[in-house]
């Protein structure tokens, strides 16, 4: 059986990743583009096509069972479609039934990249062996996804664990997806730095006014930079402690680029679950790094396209 292999694509608003991954969630050789996000329908096309093409011209290829996608969202699994927000020529595009027909009619899984991370993140990563997880990417925005009884919840769309989206204050500033206070707004990398520099936080010589820059300066014992990641930290809290109250979760599993500035982040997300996760079954709840850094969506999609053909499990 280890000649069977996955094809995974990661489409995201920056780039485009393909790999070819084996039983055992190693990635055997890859591909990338950029992503023409600004492009109509055929020209983002185009780049999937190429990647697909890469792959394909490998002399592994006649090992493909399968192929998985996790794509920047939102995604409708059930539609096969994608309308990522950072590619606008993509709107309600039948990418499941493109893929497919470039790939000769193999079976084709589509899922969110927060459910394929979360895939990964079960599979190879810090969730492995635990039965119940949320797990977050904190970077650009905010995205999850979630295991359930030992099994990867996707929901029939390929949403579930949107955690981002969550209203952590109820008459909060308007986020972008037309709610309030969502966990996104307030604990992004981009609100970091902006509620950083509002409140009256100067970057460096440098210029860098990133949240990696927040939290370097917040290492250093700027009590500016310190307040605006434990004002995150306070959200992302509030919702993890939301989520673990309702699906009674074994762990949370954080990862992502902000999650990149560990105990600044870590420290008073640890002491603000307290405050939040109150009852004595979320309390038990345990908070971890993730582990599978950049190659999670690649790993995560091969998972998904393993799980639709053995729906009983994730892969182990
Ligand atoms: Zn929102």
């Amino acid at each position: 059986m280890h000649t069977s292999l996955v094809a995974a694509l990661d489409i995201g608003g920056t780039k485009i990743a393909g790999a070819l991954v084996d039983g055992d969630g190693d990635l055997l050789l890859r591909a990338q583009r950029p992503t023409p996000a600004e492009g109509d329908a055929e020209t983002v096309m185009g780049a999937v096509s190429a990647v697909l093409d890469d792959l394909a011209a490998s002399p592994l290829w006649p090992g493909v069972v399968a192929v998985g996608i996790g794509s920047a969202g939102p995604v409708d699994r059930s539609a096969g479609t994608v309308s990522p927000v950072n590619v606008p020529g993509w709107r309600g595009f039948p990418l499941v039934e493109r893929v497919s027909r470039a790939v000769g009619g193999l079976p084709v899984d589509l899922v969110g990249d927060g459910v394929a991370v979360t895939a990964a993140e079960h599979w190879r990563g810090a969730a492995r062996g635990f039965g119940n997880a949320l797990c977050m990417v904190v970077s650009t925005g905010v995205g999850g996804g979630l295991v359930l009884d030992g099994r990867l919840h996707t929901g029939p769309t390929g949403n579930a664990g949107h955690i981002g989206h969550i209203s952590v204050d109820l008459d909060g500033d308007l986020c972008p997806c037309g709610a309030r206070g969502c966990v996104e707004r307030i604990a992004s990398g981009p609100n970091i730095a902006r509620r950083a520099l509002e409140q009256g936080w100067t970057p460096g010589r440098d210029g860098d006014a990133t949240a990696a820059a927040v939290a370097a300066a917040a290492r250093a014992g700027d009590p500016v930079a310190i307040a605006s990641f434990e004002r995150a930290a306070q959200a992302l809290a509030a919702g993890i402690a939301a989520t673990a109250t309702l699906a009674d979760l074994d762990i949370a599993v954080i990862g992502g680029g902000v999650a990149g500035a560990g105990e600044v982040l870590f420290d008073p997300l640890r002491r603000s679950l307290r405050d939040y996760a109150a009852l004595s079954f979320v309390r038990r709840l345990t908070i971890a790094p993730a582990r599978m850094g950049t190659d999670a969506g690649l790993v995560g999609a091969a998972a998904a396209a393993l799980l639709g053909r053995r729906p009983e499990r994730t892969p182990a």
